[in-house]
């Protein structure tokens, strides 16, 4: 694609790099093909292709975005589907996250919109702060249907249970062997340690199990990728850099052989540090270091541990599985098969859900702020796990498995929980009666 920036605005290290990604677009259209907003709303400007030409407009001319084009950028799930489609290699993630920030800083959303994001910001990306308001959200859930209808939606996602913690609250969980094979730190994440304690434990307990000692750093909450999708540049940032400092005095103090994450829409996030500040000369070195220790749970147990598999004895022929593959593992992280094999290997069936290149609908906060086009994709998605007919569904990302346990009453469960239970661990509390 011809670019049409001046030297003054290349000087600029975002239209520097956004102008390296428009010029490997060909136009060729090959991404609308696989892109969910495209398929459901059919309008060019809900694809990537029409989203690149207003980006590329906004950026090249110092054009303020509008209604219109916040509109079509809203829409975009960030599910990077596109980019495992282009022939060209079109950094599409680098470029969206460009454009949503251009569109924080030179448009003014209407209040509403104003209030509920910035509502989103404060409360999902500190846990205490999610933690209040989710258990505040009880008392008024009754009374929703007072509320506008944003409102009303965002009410019924909150949580409505809060499990209970079964393993305490430590910095170091040290390994269960008498020798130290690995040390790793874990990223328990902002909303999942509350909603979802369950994952946490799963990985801590199979880490340790296998002779690794597990940090949980104190002061890290979470990645930064709730603000950094939002368009909210400078809080990501700040986010970025109190992580990015932390993990690297532990690297640098202690020894870390990973970073281990077990929600795939933040270990994207992380493997991203180093792009972010690649022009950033105090942090460069160090943020690369992060993204490079940064691995997703399936991705550092298949090159690193060997599991010690047991037979389950309560059920010799095996569970049916559904793998759903988040957006962010297939296409962010360009992680598929892993967590798959890694299932086969305790002895159940596992089926990729047809159509599984499309996102359910959760993409971080898409399914609170654009919530008929979310509603749409879920009720897609779980139409096509039903063709398979699972006992119980597996991913690798919170978001999605709130999203899907949204739409059906099939048991759904992270697949780290999974590994643990085969490996010695309990057996997950939602598949008690199976
Ligand atoms: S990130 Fe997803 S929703 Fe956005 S343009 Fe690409 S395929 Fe479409
Ligand atoms: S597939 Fe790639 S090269 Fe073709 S229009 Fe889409 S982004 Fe551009």
């Amino acid at each position: 694609m011809e670019t049409h920036f001046t030297k003054d605005q290349l000087k600029n290290k975002d239209n520097k790099s956004s102008e390296k990604i428009l010029r490997k677009c060909v136009h060729c259209g090959f991404c609308n093909a696989t892109c969910p907003t495209y398929l459901l709303l059919g309008d060019e400007l809900d694809g990537p292709r029409g989203r690149i030409y207003l980006i590329k407009d906004m950026l090249e001319n110092n054009k303020p975005a509008n209604e219109k084009i916040v509109k079509h950028i809203d829409r975009c799930l960030s599910c990077y589907s596109c980019m495992t489609t282009c022939p060209s290699g079109v950094n599409y993630m680098h470029l969206i996250d460009h454009g949503r920030n251009h569109i924080e800083k030179t448009y003014k959303r209407p209040f509403s919109d104003r209030l509920i994001r910035n509502f989103l910001s404060v409360t999902l990306s500190k846990s205490i702060n999610f933690r209040i308001i989710a258990i505040l959200t009880q008392f008024i859930k009754p009374f929703s249907f007072f509320f506008p209808r944003k409102l009303k939606e965002m009410i019924k996602h909150m949580p409505t249970r809060f499990p209970k913690k079964t393993l305490p609250k430590k910095q170091i969980y040290p390994s269960q062997k008498k020798k130290t094979v690995a040390r790793v730190a874990l990223l328990t994440g902002c909303v999942q340690k509350v909603i979802s304690p369950q994952i946490n434990e799963a990985t801590i307990r199979l880490l340790n199990r296998h002779g690794i000692e597990v940090v949980v750093s104190k002061g890290i909450d979470c990645c930064g990728s709730l603000n950094h999708h939002l368009g909210k540049s400078d809080l990501a940032n700040h986010t970025f850099k109190k992580n990015i400092s932390i993990w690297y005095d532990e690297y640098l103090k202690n020894g870390l052989d990973a970073i281990i994450s077990n929600t795939s829409g933040c270990g994207t996030t992380l493997k991203d540090y180093g792009y972010i500040f690649r022009s950033d000369d105090d942090l460069k070195k160090k943020a690369r270091k992060i993204s490079e220790l940064t691995k997703d749970i399936s991705e550092y147990l298949d090159e690193n541990v060997k599991l010690n598999f047991i037979k389950n004895k309560e059920n010799d022929k095996g569970y049916k599985i559904a793998y759903h593959s988040a957006c962010s593992m297939q296409h962010g992280q360009k992680i598929h098969d892993i967590p798959i094999n890694l299932i086969k290997k305790t002895g159940n069936q596992v089926f990729n859900v047809p159509d599984g290149h499309l996102c359910c609908g959760s993409a971080g906060t898409y399914n609170l702020l654009q919530n008929e086009i979310a509603s749409q994709l879920l009720k897609n998605k779980i139409s096509n796990i039903e063709k398979i007919n699972p006992q119980f569904i597996t991913t690798g990302n919170i978001g999605c498995i709130k999203q899907i346990a949204n739409g059906t009453e099939i048991p759904i469960l992270h697949t780290v929980e999974i590994i643990d239970w085969y490996t010695g661990g309990p057996k997950p509390q939602i598949l008690k009666n199976l």
